[in-house]
């Protein structure tokens, strides 16, 4: 299961039911019961070798916080009003960019196991807004599907959540082992949203995804199941020669799946926390993604200039729509001015939101 190697179980989740799948199917591991997680939380930010080790050691704990959370988006920029689950936080892929490895002092990924009380909080929401749509998903702090044949989570979402047919849950991956889960199909309120990137940069930068190729493939399995579809150019990375390679990956796309399963494609230029380049210069010394050249944005990452910003998105945008003109393509965590440049309106933070809330209800 992945690269798994340690496996700690707080005291408290040990008799939790997926505690004892976890449990099972790592069954050649050895285990360690701890009092808390917060024994293995560090002091200070972790090191390189503390981040890789994380990505090898699972924790099994109780969440003491709500499950149920608004994403926090990021200041000054234009958010699309997703709901998040936090069942787990870290993630066992391993992408240069990665805005977690600078996010987290604890060196492993957690999975909450007390999910009794997620399934509660889903249904007091869920009760407590009964006309609104809402867009919830796992992916803000991991990968919604790589951990998934451990750990069972996305059956029991789907399952439960049709309870509510104003929930739409969107299950944001790099991973491509769909099979499982294509008997709960069809399902139009389940949206298995893909992240990509040209096959050369998926492979210098995103370690331990799957292929481009496969993740399509995987896209195509879901629409014939009956699911939706979204995709996300998030984060667009430059490099000389962006253009043939991008578009190429546009045109496989759309002769892959078919533009009517397609929900939503956000669009988002790489970013980064200034704390992210050195881990990323000391964990991947082979990657150039750092090296380019970069402003202190209004949120204090450090992002591309305007200009390349303006021209990655416009040339996403018109190559998208070129080939689907009905799909919905917004900006994700992109500015007021590059929204004007690429779309020649600015929406509000709540326009965005209602935006994708009829496209999640169109079904
Ligand atoms: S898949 Fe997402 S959460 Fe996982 S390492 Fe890559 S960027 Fe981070």
């Amino acid at each position: 299961m992945f690269r798994i190697k340690r496996l700690y179980i707080e005291a408290s989740a040990q008799d939790d039911p997926v505690t004892r799948r976890v449990r099972q199917r790592l069954a050649h591991l050895p285990v360690e019961i701890i009092p808390s997680r917060e024994v293995l939380r560090s002091a200070g930010p972790l090191t390189p070798a503390d981040i890789s080790r994380g990505k090898e050691t699972l924790v099994l704990a109780r969440q003491q916080g709500p499950f149920w959370r608004a994403c926090p988006g990021t200041k000054e920029y234009i958010c699309c009003g997703y709901q998040i689950l936090q069942v787990m936080t870290n993630c066992p892929l391993d992408c240069s960019y990665c805005i977690l490895q600078s996010y987290f002092n604890l060196p492993a990924i957690t999975v909450f196991t007390n999910w009794e009380d997620l399934w509660q909080e889903v249904a007091q929401q869920a009760t407590a807004h009964p006309r609104q749509v809402l867009r919830v998903g796992t992916g803000e702090f991991g990968d919604s599907l790589a951990l998934d044949e451990l750990l069972g989570l996305n059956r029991e979402l789907i399952t439960r959540l049709a309870t509510w047919p104003h929930l739409v849950l969107e299950i944001k991956t790099k991973w491509h082992r769909v099979t499982p889960l294509l008997d709960l199909g069809p399902n139009p309120r389940v949206i298995f949203a893909w992240s990509l990137n040209p096959p050369r940069l998926s492979r210098q930068e995103e370690h331990g995804a799957a292929a481009l190729a496969a993740r399509l493939a995987a896209a195509r399995q879901c629409a014939r199941a009956g699911f939706r579809l979204a995709f996300h150019f998030d984060p667009l990375i430059y490099f000389p020669g962006w253009e043939a390679e991008y578009q190429q990956v546009v045109a496989e796309l759309f002769s892959t799946v078919p533009a009517a399963a397609i929900a939503w494609i956000s669009l988002g230029t790489f970013r980064y926390l200034p704390a992210l380049k050195n881990i990323i210069r000391a964990r991947f010394p082979a990657s150039r993604i750092v090296e380019e050249e970069f402003i202190t944005a209004l949120d204090g990452k450090q992002r591309y200039f305007k200009t390349l910003r303006a021209e990655m998105l416009s040339k996403m945008r018109e190559w998208i729509q070129t080939q689907a003109p009905a799909v919905f393509v917004y900006l994700c965590m992109e500015s007021p001015w590059l929204w004007r440049q690429v779309f020649g309106f600015v929406p509000s933070t709540e326009e965005l939101a209602k935006k994708l809330d009829e496209r999640a209800a169109a079904v």
